[in-house]
């Protein structure tokens, strides 16, 4: 099939090459030149574990194509997937003026039926301006043309973006013509061969089914970050507690882990989002408010135990930071807990040396040349002769480290454990002082 995605970020990027790896021929578009300069010569603008083979293959077998051509890319796919940024409006709502401006892009060139996929997450009604948006470039141009509007809500988790869109647990699929439907199975017989995981429903419904998962792990976070402020006042240790209720079928194992609040591009800006929604057509999603204000508080707690540690004045202290990423296997730093913590050590006096495998080029992007950041090349390196060590970012390369070395590079022996990864005892007989989240 000829396909057209429009938007080649973490999502755009990962399902065109992902529909052009099953056979599909097809051609991505984006407005940003320096994107497509980096995708034309081979490279990938994203930190994305399998994204770089995937886009090569699929490259140099004549799949998949990069264009900056808006009129190019209306007339390459039938079906033209809109997967651009939806960032939060200063009142928290969804900003639609990209995926607005992607609709009209289509309406002002197309030639023929398209299926126009929104893959963007978009609050409920998205779907109808989609609609009238083509529909009023058509009429500008005096032509009448068939299409259809779909949304198709992205599932994918960055850092296993490919693998979650090549092996999807379900996918949603919101239509009302019935010849949309038809073309969106065929697009999508490949990602299920074991059994169907094609959810069909109304555009509305599954407009509202993308918040709702977001708002859900969201709120599961939330929750387990508040019980572990409380197990710390009361002598109690959430990871026995995530242990006693995980078994649980009715809860499960995933989102329960407790840490220093939830970040990124998504859960964030979606809760924000589903809010500001609600409330403008006159519900107010109490709930949800309380999750958001919770999550603010945790980006705090572990400058609130650093200076209930070393004082409120950081002044010629310098901390070490291993993680910038808002989650493993990503440089993506939007609304990281990291951004939060670093600005609150700065403003005490502190100085941080900062590690992260993969983000710290986003890291100097965000905080430009303050002389009061420094990067380290390995771990081990941003230790030396800090006051003491702060996690944020549970990478795999920290999960067992060399105790000693850490030991006997801080100038205060200490772990300020944002994600829980080491056991309290285990690091306390190594003579270091631990302060991890919920470990009473
Ligand atoms: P992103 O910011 O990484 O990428 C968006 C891209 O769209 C950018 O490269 C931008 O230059 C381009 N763009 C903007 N306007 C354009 C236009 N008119 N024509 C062509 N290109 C245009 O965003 P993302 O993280 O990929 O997210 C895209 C959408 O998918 C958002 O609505 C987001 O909420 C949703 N989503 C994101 C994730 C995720 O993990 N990142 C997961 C599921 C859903």
């Amino acid at each position: 099939m000829k396909l057209t995605v429009i938007g080649t970020g973490y999502v755009g990027l990962v399902s065109g090459a992902c529909l052009a790896d099953v056979g599909n021929d097809v051609l991505c578009l984006d407005v940003d030149p320096a994107k497509i300069r980096i995708l034309e010569e081979g490279g990938i603008p994203i930190h994305e574990p399998g994204l770089l083979d995937i886009v090569r293959r699929n490259v140099e077998a004549g799949r998949l194509a990069f264009t900056t051509d808006a009129e190019r890319a209306a007339l390459h796919g039938e079906i033209q997937f809109i997967a651009v940024g939806t960032p939060p409006d200063e009142d928290g709502s969804a900003d639609l003026q990209y995926v607005l401006a992607a609709a009209r892009a289509i309406g002002r060139h197309m030639d023929g039926y398209r299926v126009v996929v929104d893959k963007s997450t978009v609050p409920v009604g998205t779907g109808d301006k989609v609609r009238a948006a083509i529909a009023a470039e058509l009429a500008a141009r005096g032509v009448e043309l068939p299409f259809s509007v779909v949304s198709n809500p992205e599932f994918l988790k960055e850092g296993a973006a490919v693998d979650d869109f090549m092996r999807p647990d379900r996918i949603v699929v919101g239509a009302d013509d019935e010849r949309a439907i038809e073309l969106m199975r065929r697009l999508y017989a490949p990602f299920q061969r074991k059994h169907e995981r094609l959810v069909v429903m109304d555009v509305r419904s599954a407009e509202l089914t993308k918040y709702a998962a977001n708002a859900m792990l969201a709120t599961r976070i939330s929750f387990m970050n508040e019980l572990a402020n409380l197990a710390e006042t009361l002598g109690a240790d959430i990871e026995l507690v995530r242990q006693g209720i995980g078994s649980d079928p009715r809860i499960g194992w995933h989102f329960l882990y407790a840490g220093c609040g939830y970040g990124g591009s998504c859960f964030p800006k979606d809760v924000r989002a589903l809010i500001r929604s609600a409330s403008e057509h006159g519900r107010e999603l109490k709930v949800l408010a309380a999750v958001e204000a919770a999550n603010d508080t945790q980006k705090h707690v572990l400058v609130d135990k650093i200076v209930r540690r070393f004082g409120e004045d950081l002044s010629g202290r310098r901390f070490a930071l291993w993680g910038l990423a808002f989650k493993p296997d990503t440089d993506d730093m939007r609304e990281a807990p990291s951004r939060v913590l670093i600005e609150e050590l700065l403003r005490r006096g502190a100085r941080v040396t900062a590690y992260d495998p993969v983000a710290m080029r986003e890291a100097e992007r965000i905080f430009g040349d303050d002389a009061r950041i420094s990067y380290a090349g390995r771990p081990r390196s941003a230790l030396e002769g800090a006051d003491a060590l702060v996690i944020i970012t549970e990478w795999k390369e920290f999960r067992s480290p060399d105790f000693e070395a850490i030991r006997s590079r801080l100038r205060q022996p200490a772990i300020f454990d944002g994600r829980n990864m080491y056991e309290p005892a285990r690091v306390r007989f190594e003579g270091i002082e631990y302060f991890g989240i919920g470990r009473g």
